[in-house]
């Protein structure tokens, strides 16, 4: 039977193992296994990817870098931060880690990415940011955001961790809001192996702030200026991650080629996420909505065709957040795309003919 995993990172690995094994052997020999040169320069590297300019602060997980980007712009106890609840559990659980309480914002039915016709009604008087998720790598209009914000004083966070490489004209993804956060967890568009993340943004005295934050708030060796936690990138993580870097462009061109080629495929009748016009989507994941999405499911696995569902359960209605006050229908778009949404199998490695095998089933399934 044809197996068609839904992620194997041991694919790429095959084809860069030996410049893997250099690289970690290399950091292992060097005497510095924490915030050293590799580190440093996959910071300098990863500002680069982003255009060049601002700061890049290398730490523990894309959970870590949104938590270090809200307490730097001032995230304290009690204060609001609208997200969606259309996203993977670590966008709400950042926000509480940095003490905010969070306010969920419906999604768009088409996008699946924050309805920003609805941001307005989630802001009040206690608002201290808003974290708006690229979700499956597909981009938020930022610039409306802030719009939509005007001169209150808000603070934006881009959840990146699904959009390494996504654009809106020629801009990156990562550099439109007052900071962004991503992470190189294995399955991402950069995967380390192990947890990765980083915070980025452009002005240098917030730089300065998360590099605090980092690593126990300390200003140098004996003073901790503010409260931090510990989120450093080890050496190691960043050493594969300078390997896989320049990679990265090539890895998310090959995302949207076989992100075409399903489009190409499919049938018509299968909905598909909206992309904006102005959106190069960066495709860390495929994501199509049908109405017998778990029946569906079952059936390709049945044929060796692993799919996921992201998410099938949105953070509101979970029991970790029933404290938050919402409930079954507070949420009716991000509710309904949840009982919809099926992610098929992409990766920069993935075969063509398997995507021509998983549309060929899937038309058959639909028709
Ligand atoms: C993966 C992910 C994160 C968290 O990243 P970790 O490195 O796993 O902590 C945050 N937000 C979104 C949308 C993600 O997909």
């Amino acid at each position: 039977m044809t197996r068609i995993k839904f992620f194997d990172y041991l694919l790429q690995y095959r084809d860069i193992e030996q410049d893997i094994l250099e690289a970690v052997k290399m950091t292992l020999e060097s005497g510095r296994l924490v915030l050293g040169q590799q580190v440093l320069s996959f910071e300098k590297r990863f500002t680069e990817f982003l255009g060049g300019a601002g700061h890049s602060i290398a730490v523990n997980s894309g959970t870590d870098a949104l938590t270090i980007a809200l307490m730097a712009v001032g995230v304290v106890v009690g204060d609001e931060v609208v997200t969606v609840s259309n996203t993977a559990v670590p966008t709400v659980a950042a926000i509480r880690m940095a003490g905010g309480i969070p306010v969920f914002c419906d999604v768009d039915k088409h996008t699946a990415l924050m309805d920003l016709d609805k941001l307005s009604f989630c802001l009040s008087e206690k608002t201290k940011a808003i974290v708006p998720v690229h979700l499956y790598g597909n981009v938020v209009d930022v610039d409306k955001i802030y719009d939509i914000v005007g001169n209150r004083n808000i603070f934006i966070v881009e959840d990146c961790a699904q959009a390494h490489g996504a654009k809106m004209g020629n801009r990156m993804a990562g550099t439109f809001g007052d900071a962004s956060a991503f992470s190189f967890y294995p399955t991402k568009n950069l995967g380390a192996y192990g947890d990765a993340g980083i915070c980025f943004c452009l002005d240098s005295s917030l730089a300065a702030e998360m590099r605090k934050i980092r690593m126990y708030g300390l200003q140098d060796l004996y003073n901790s200026e503010r409260e931090g936690i510990n989120s450093r990138m080890d050496e190691i993580q960043a050493a594969i991650l300078n390997v896989k870097l320049p990679y990265l462009p090539l890895y998310v061109d090959k995302r949207i080629k076989l992100a075409n080629l399903y489009n190409e495929l499919l049938n018509p009748n299968i909905q598909r996420i909206w992309v904006g016009r102005d959106v190069s989507h960066a495709y860390h994941l495929f994501v199509i909505r049908v109405g017998n999405r778990d029946e569906i499911m079952v059936n390709l696995a049945n044929i060796g065709v692993e799919t996921y569902v992201h998410y099938s359960k949105p953070v509101h209605l979970m029991s970790a957040y029933q404290f938050l006050g919402y409930s079954k229908g507070s949420l009716p778009v991000t509710e309904g795309l949840s009982k919809e949404v099926l992610s098929l199998p992409l990766y920069p490695e993935l075969d063509e003919s398997l995507v021509n095998f998983v549309c060929k089933k899937l038309n058959n399934m639909s028709s």
